[in-house]
């Protein structure tokens, strides 16, 4: 009953470059590092109130949210 597929793109994980959304809590790729050769599923973003890092999915991200969305910057 291991939840360890992309909640995004349904792929599994074969290293650490992956988080937890913290909108919905499901697990998806995202690089550790920005130059990190990985899938990319989703971003951190700042909240605006506690400022504190949090990941979204790009699931989450495409819905709109009170939360102040701060992509990387490429
Ligand atoms: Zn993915
Ligand atoms: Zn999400």
């Amino acid at each position: 009953m291991e939840e360890q597929k992309c909640f995004v793109c349904g792929e599994g994980f074969s290293d650490d470059h992956n988080a937890l959304c913290g909108n919905c809590g499901h697990r998806f790729h995202i690089p550790s590092t920005p130059e990190a050769n990985a899938k990319v599923c989703g971003s951190f973003n700042i909240d605006r109130d506690s400022f504190m890092i949090v990941a979204m999915c790009s699931l989450c991200l495409s819905r709109p949210t009170d939360a102040n969305v701060t992509d990387y910057p490429d």
